[in-house]
C-alpha cells in the first residue's frame, strides 16, 4: 500500500512509536506471506460411503498448533489498538500451546515475553517456552494466573489476554481466518458446503470464528462443539448460565475449561457432544493409525464427535461432509496420553473405547461404552 497522505507534523515520540508499530506489522505480514496454509486432509472411511470427513491439520503451523493463528491475531490486535510499543514486555497466562506460539511471535518482534503458568506445569512445557526466549513466571495456585498476568500489565507489560480477547482478535468476516480457509479448500469437493464443522472450545476463539463465518456466508453448515464430558462449555450451553462450572476435570489439554470463558459464544453453536476422556485418548491413538502420525488429545475429542455425527447421518441415510480440526502435534503427549504406564497410573482404560471406535469405523454405526 502506498500512502498518498501528506505527512502531518507529530511530536517526535508519537511518530517514532508509529514507525515501530508499522515495522512490527510489516514483520507480521511477512510471516503470514512466508507461511503456507494448513492442509485439509480427507479421511476415507468406506463404512461411511456417502459421508466425507475432512480434518484441517493445524499441527503443521511453525509452532505446532492452532494457537499459531491466535497468537498472530493477538499481536495484531494489540498493535492496531495502540497497546503495544517498542521495547515493551508482553505477558499472557498460558501453560500450553498459546505460550509457545506467543513466545515465538514475541521473539520475531524482538519483545520480551512472560508466560504466567501454574508451578505444576510440566517441565517439558516450561523448557519449550524458555527455548524460544520466553520467561516463565510460576505461581503456586493455578487460580492466580490471571491476577498475576494483570500484575505484570500494571507494571507496563502488554497483556495479550488470550481468554479475554480470542473471540474478537480474529477477523470473523474473512482475512483467511480458519473458516474461510476451510471453505476455500473444499471448493472442488463433491459436498463443499459441510453439514457440520466440529471443534473444541478452549478460549472459544475457534468456535466463535467458525460460527460467525458460516452465518455470514449464509450457509446451512452447523457448528458442533466437541467437549470433554462435564466441561463448562457443555454445562453453560445447555443451561444458558454463564456462571456454569465444569462438573468434572479432564486430562485433555486445550479444551474442557472449568468455567465459562469470555469467548464462549453459545448462540452460534448448534450442538455440543460430550466425550469421555478415555474415548478422546482412544481416538487420538486411532488418528495415528488413520493418518500415520500423532496428534493431541483434543484432536481425538474432535474425531469422536465427528464419528458420532457421521453415524447419525448414516443411520438416516443422509449424505454430506463433516469437517474438523487436528489441533496440535502428538509428540508433546508421548509421556502422557500415548504412554500406557501413565494411562494405568490415572486409571484410564481406553481398550473398550478403542474397540467401539474400530467397530464404528468398520460398520458406520455408533457404539457407546458404559462409564467404567
Ligand atoms: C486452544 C486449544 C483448543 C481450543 O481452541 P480455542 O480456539 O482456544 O477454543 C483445542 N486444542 C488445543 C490443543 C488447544 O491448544
Amino acid at each position: 500500500m502506498t500512502s498518498l497522505h501528506p505527512v502531518i507534523a507529530t511530536p517526535g515520540g508519537a511518530a517514532q512509536a508509529r514507525a515501530w508499530s508499522n515495522h512490527a506489522l510489516l514483520l507480521l505480514r511477512r510471516e503470514a506471506a512466508r507461511s503456507a496454509d494448513t492442509h485439509l486432509l480427507h479421511l476415507d472411511i468406506p463404512a461411511f460411503r456417502d459421508i466425507r470427513l475432512y480434518f484441517k491439520d493445524e499441527s503443521s503451523h511453525p509452532t505446532g498448533s492452532l494457537k499459531h493463528r491466535l497468537a498472530r491475531s493477538l499481536f495484531l490486535y494489540a498493535l492496531c489498538n495502540g497497546r503495544l510499543q517498542a521495547g515493551q514486555a508482553v505477558v499472557d497466562a498460558s501453560s500450553g500451546s498459546t505460550a509457545i506460539s506467543e513466545a515465538w511471535f514475541a521473539r520475531m518482534l524482538g519483545l520480551h515475553f512472560i508466560a504466567v503458568m501454574p508451578a505444576c506445569t510440566a517441565p517439558r512445557k516450561i523448557a519449550d517456552v524458555q527455548a524460544l526466549g520466553g520467561q516463565c513466571d510460576l505461581v503456586d495456585d493455578p487460580a492466580d494466573v490471571h491476577a498475576r498476568a494483570a500484575w505484570h500489565a500494571a507494571r507496563g507489560a502488554c497483556h495479550l489476554d488470550q481468554f479475554g480477547l480470542a473471540e474478537r482478535a480474529t477477523d470473523w468476516r474473512g482475512n483467511n481466518n480458519i473458516a474461510e480457509s476451510i471453505l476455500g479448500q473444499l471448493e472442488q469437493e463433491a459436498d463443499r458446503e459441510p453439514e457440520w464443522i466440529v471443534c473444541g472450545a478452549g478460549t472459544g476463539g475457534t468456535s466463535a470464528t467458525i460460527g460467525r463465518y458460516v452465518r455470514y456466508r449464509g450457509l446451512r453448515t452447523r457448528l458442533c462443539v466437541a467437549e470433554p464430558t462435564g466441561g463448562a462449555f457443555a454445562q453453560g450451553w445447555r443451561s444458558g448460565d454463564r456462571a456454569a462450572r465444569a462438573s468434572r476435570p479432564t486430562v485433555i489439554e486445550g479444551i474442557g475449561r472449568s468455567g465459562v470463558e469470555p469467548g464462549f459464544l453459545f448462540d452460534i453453536v448448534d450442538d455440543v457432544i460430550e466425550v469421555p476422556d478415555e474415548a478422546s485418548i482412544a481416538a487420538a491413538w486411532e488418528l495415528e493409525r488413520l493418518f500415520g502420525r500423532r496428534y493431541g488429545g483434543s484432536s481425538g475429542t474432535n474425531l469422536v464427535a465427528c464419528l458420532q455425527l457421521a453415524a447419525r447421518m448414516h443411520a438416516r441415510g443422509q449424505r454430506g461432509s463433516i469437517v474438523s480440526l487436528l489441533c496440535d502435534r502428538g509428540e508433546r503427549y508421548d509421556g502422557t496420553l500415548f504412554n500406557p504406564d501413565w494411562l494405568r497410573s490415572r486409571q484410564l482404560d481406553i481398550a473398550p473405547w478403542s474397540a467401539a471406535l474400530e467397530a464404528t469405523l468398520a460398520d458406520g454405526r455408533w457404539y457407546d461404552v458404559a462409564p467404567g
